[in-house]
């Protein structure tokens, strides 16, 4: 069959395009090359819905960032993705610092950033008490939130999945040709995929897959980010993201509660990295904590339950790319989406499905578009509310991810949904099992058992995460499959 549009990359971009295309009674196939969706950048980043005043007026960053940031807000509610509108300050530590405050202070204003405001130093440590005494002032922004920047894109998908968008995941694509008149995608095992408009949002990949068709108007480079994640004790210790005033390298070094109540710290800036490079290293780490210290010293590194690394995608056009291609009026790049690319993924998906309408792409709109989802997070019930689950379903009441509180029913419900993981890092971003202090150390091969028992798949062939990343070898003893629950 050939489809009325294929999206290639199922990141925030990718995922938030099909979910805004399901709307419509046009045939769409989003397609990915790992095994889950959200495995590029989408899963490792700042996880900040920036409130908009970073990106100059008259950028398609300044364009997307605020108005993304309010419909963020909209469709988290709509779709259970926690996301807290926490607010953000930019601190400044000398004069010259404030002249920059005051600067982001106009962009936001021309940006339509709501609430914004100027403090003095004073005022910044009354409402975050472990602010450095060196500060001297902030901009400080109602509107920035955090969220699960992972969570909001499967839930994106999920979405377009139920309302009859085709997901096909391991699908690496590899060329892409014209015959008569629609596009043929070939993947790296030899499967072909026919449509007739092409979505080009493979995040850092991008200008690789627009050579696909000879479009060579712009390159992306990469610069990688390394970070820090704290334990819950350290994650009450600021209440609002902290940044540093931006330089030439990005925002800098960031100190932010997460939607998961630990404390993030980071990212440095690496240009030039690789796009596949996402290893941490001792030089940058302890780079991420010395320039933390200029915000506060009051975080205690030793907490640190997982160091990580995200790849940015810095395009030579310095701004999101987003348009139909000159090499293919059916070929629309969604590309160059660095940073608040995240924050921006649902302005800029509604524009794209407007400017596919304008171009042909059947517009008829579903009658019955579906809502989606509301996963039971066992932990946030109130103890009526999880008597009433145990009793209904008695998995429930079998903790298996310690740390986090995670219920072999909650995992249950993850192998059953609509796009269903089947890796222990699948398991991990939909319901948190292996998250916690340990990092799965205590309830991995618990969770192995599971994901083998409830979709018949041998333990051998489950994978940690990416294709390849097997964690058992092979049986010891003489007996049969081992009992791992
Ligand atoms: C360190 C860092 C911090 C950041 N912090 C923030 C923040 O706080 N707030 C914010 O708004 N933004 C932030 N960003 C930016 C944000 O993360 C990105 O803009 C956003 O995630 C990009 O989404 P995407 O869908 O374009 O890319 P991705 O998430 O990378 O998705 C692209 C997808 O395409 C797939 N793909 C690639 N090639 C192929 C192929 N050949 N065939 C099939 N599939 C393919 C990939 O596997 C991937 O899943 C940050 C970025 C970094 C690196």
């Amino acid at each position: 069959m050939t489809y009325d549009v294929a999206i290639i990359g199922a990141g925030a971009i990718g995922c938030a395009v099909a979910r805004e295309l399901s709307r419509y009674d046009c045939k769409t196939v989003l397609i990915e090359k790992e095994n889950d969706v959200a495995m590029g950048t989408t899963c490792a980043n700042s996880a900040i819905i920036h409130a908009g005043y970073d990106p100059k007026p008259g950028t398609l960053m300044a364009k997307y960032n605020a108005e993304g940031n309010r419909m963020a807000g909209e469709i988290c509610e709509e779709l259970d993705v926690p996301f807290r509108r926490c607010g953000s300050f930019v601190l400044a530590f000398d004069e010259n610092d404030m002249k920059t405050v005051r600067e982001l202070f106009e962009n936001g204003t021309a940006n339509g950033v709501p609430g914004m405001e100027i403090l003095s130093g004073d005022e910044v440590r009354k409402m975050e008490p472990h602010v450095s005494e060196e500060c001297v002032g902030a901009l400080f922004a109602p509107s920035a939130g955090i969220i699960n920047p992972w969570g909001f894109a499967l839930a994106m998908a999920e979405q377009a999945v139920l309302n009859g968008v085709e997901l096909r995941l391991s699908f690496a694509v590899s060329k892409i040709e014209k015959e008569g008149g629609n596009f043929v995608i070939t993947g790296k095992n030899g499967e072909k995929i026919a449509a007739k408009f092409i979505v080009n949002a493979a995040g850092v990949y991008s200008d690789d897959i627009a050579n696909l068709i000879g479009d060579r108007s712009f390159t992306q480079n990469s610069s990688k980010g390394q970070y820090y994640i704290l334990d819950k004790n350290q994650g009450e210790l600021f209440d609002h993201v902290m940044f540093q005033c931006p330089g030439p390298l990005g925002k800098g070094i960031l100190v932010s509660p997460t939607i998961h109540g630990n404390l993030m710290v980071g990212p440095d800036a690496n240009p030039g990295s690789g796009k596949d490079n996402t290893a941490t290293d001792r030089k940058g780490l302890d780079h991420v904590i010395a320039a933390s210290r200029k915000t506060t010293t009051a975080v205690n590194f030793r907490e640190c339950v997982r160091n990580f690394a995200g790849v940015r995608s810095e395009p030579s056009t310095h701004d999101f790319i987003i348009g139909f291609s000159g090499a293919d009026d059916h070929f629309m790049n969604v590309a160059g989406i660095k940073s608040p690319g995240l924050s921006s993924s649902p302005a800029i998906a509604a524009d794209v499905v407007k400017m596919l309408l304008e171009a042909g792409v059947p517009s008829g709109k579903k009658e019955n578009f579906l809502r989606g989802r509301k996963p039971l997070r066992f932990k946030e019930l109130s103890p009526e509310e999880k008597k009433a689950a145990i009793a209904e379903n008695p998995a429930y009441g079998h903790v298996i991810c310690r740390c986090e509180t995670i219920t072999e029913g909650e995992i249950i419900d993850a192998l059953h949904g609509v796009i269903v993981p089947k890796t222990l890092d699948g398991i991990k971003r939909r319901c948190g099992a292996g998250m916690g202090r340990c990092q799965g150390g205590m309830c991995g091969p618990k969770v192995l058992g599971i994901i083998a028992r409830e979709l018949k798949i041998p333990p051998e062939e489950i994978l940690q995460n990416r294709d390849g990343s097997f964690i058992l070898t092979g049986k010891t003893g003489k007996g049969g499959d081992a009992d791992v629950l």
